[in-house]
């Protein structure tokens, strides 16, 4: 393992840790894969402990997962940063939530509290009471929005962020529209002292659309490679690649098997070789078209308030996932001005996504499936 500097917390933290949004992937996929990473999961964090990796991140909204690493790092607590969070926007719910990750890491300190998917007065407000009651040591937040976490740093308000960042992020898939660009707020992290953890290393779209298509012959080439070389070394090429970037603190890694923690590992000692970057140039090229980053650029620009990236996810777990009921559940819970019938195909949308997604019809797409 290699450790990197969390920023101003000066933590020497390992350039992977365990990730647990798997356990959401995997309550998408069913029950029985949902009740097997559970039972992984303690098996998952001494592996990454024996490795060299020292530090965990989850948050409250993960189902049990707190608690099982509780148990896990029951007698380890020395050897492991643990970093959690709260979603929540009230200062008494963020303080309740706290307490009970307290309770449930069995612990009296988290090195790590962070606002989980943006920010908010209330949440400010819990974490600098817990911060000075000694139960959080360092603050951070988490967000799919480069400018979002802009403003924090220039607030002076976090110590960390986490932010999605993978190869997909390369100006020549992206075309560097978006308002931010993630390279531009790691920059500023540098220059501020903020440490950067990396959440979606490997893009978060598990199983793309495009592997389906086998009867293409670049879809074909990229399936045999892997079949040939081993899949772990497209997996161990996104991590390198992010790892090359000497803003990125560490990499979090969501781990559904022993096995993915060796072979995750196994990226910080090697080296990123021309055949690495061929996979990576290929499995963009075959995803570049339907990957959508969650970067919400398009949301402020349609002027029917329709929840873009939000429909485009649950088409994502209707589509890539298998989980038809939760993905039709979900875009139900959606207001009708914000599901896809509202939209009026202006294409304003298209015009600001950096991926230069063809929206107007994947939400077409989207609302057959889901409506
Ligand atoms: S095309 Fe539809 S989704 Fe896109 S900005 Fe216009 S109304 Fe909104
Ligand atoms: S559709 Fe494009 S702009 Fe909107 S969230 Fe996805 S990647 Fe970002």
């Amino acid at each position: 393992m290699k450790y990197r500097r969390l920023g101003r917390t000066n933590l020497m933290i390992s350039e992977i840790g365990l990730g647990c949004a798997s356990g959401l992937r995997s309550q998408q996929l069913g029950p029985e894969l949902f009740n097997r990473y559970r039972e992984e999961l303690p098996a998952i964090t001494h592996k990454l402990l024996e490795l060299g990796g020292n530090f965990v991140a989850t948050s409250a909204s993960y189902h049990d997962t707190e608690e099982i690493l509780g148990r896990a790092l029951k007698g380890r607590r020395k050897d492991v940063f643990i970093f959690t969070a709260s979603g929540k926007k009230d200062a008494k719910a963020v303080i309740a939530d706290c307490e009970r990750s307290l309770q449930r890491f069995q612990t009296d300190v988290l090195d790590g509290y962070f606002a989980h998917g943006g920010w908010s007065e209330g949440f400010q407000e819990a974490a600098a009471k817990l911060k000075q009651q000694g139960k959080i040591r360092f603050i951070g937040m988490s967000c799919h929005v480069p400018e979002k976490h802009r403003e924090r740093i220039e607030a002076n308000q976090v110590d960390f962020i986490l932010q999605p960042y993978n190869y997909m992020n390369l100006a020549k898939w992206t075309e560097k529209t978006d308002r931010v660009g993630t390279e531009e707020l790691f920059e500023l992290c540098r220059k501020k002292d903020v440490g950067v953890m990396v959440i979606k290393p490997m893009t978060g779209h598990f199983i793309p659309n495009w592997a389906k298509k086998t009867d293409d012959p670049k879809v074909a080439w990229l399936l045999k490679e892997l079949k040939v070389s081993g899949k772990q070394n497209l997996y161990q090429a996104f991590l390198m690649w992010v790892l090359k970037n000497p803003n990125v603190s560490c990499a979090i890694v969501g781990m559904g098997a022993v096995q993915d923690v060796v072979e995750d590992c196994a990226a910080v000692t090697k080296k990123l070789t021309a055949s690495h970057e061929r996979l990576l140039e290929q499995y963009a090229a075959l995803a570049t078209g339907d990957y959508c980053r969650m970067c919400e650029t398009c949301v402020p620009n349609c002027p029917a308030g329709v929840r873009i990236p939000d429909i485009l996810r649950f088409r994502m777990y209707y589509q890539n996932y298998g989980h038809r009921r939760d993905a039709r559940e979900l875009y139900a819970s959606l207001a009708s001005h914000q599901q896809a019938s509202a939209c009026t195909g202006c294409g304003r949308c298209e015009q600001t996504c950096p991926s230069r997604l063809a929206i107007v019809q994947k939400l077409k797409a989207a609302h057959a499936l889901l409506a």
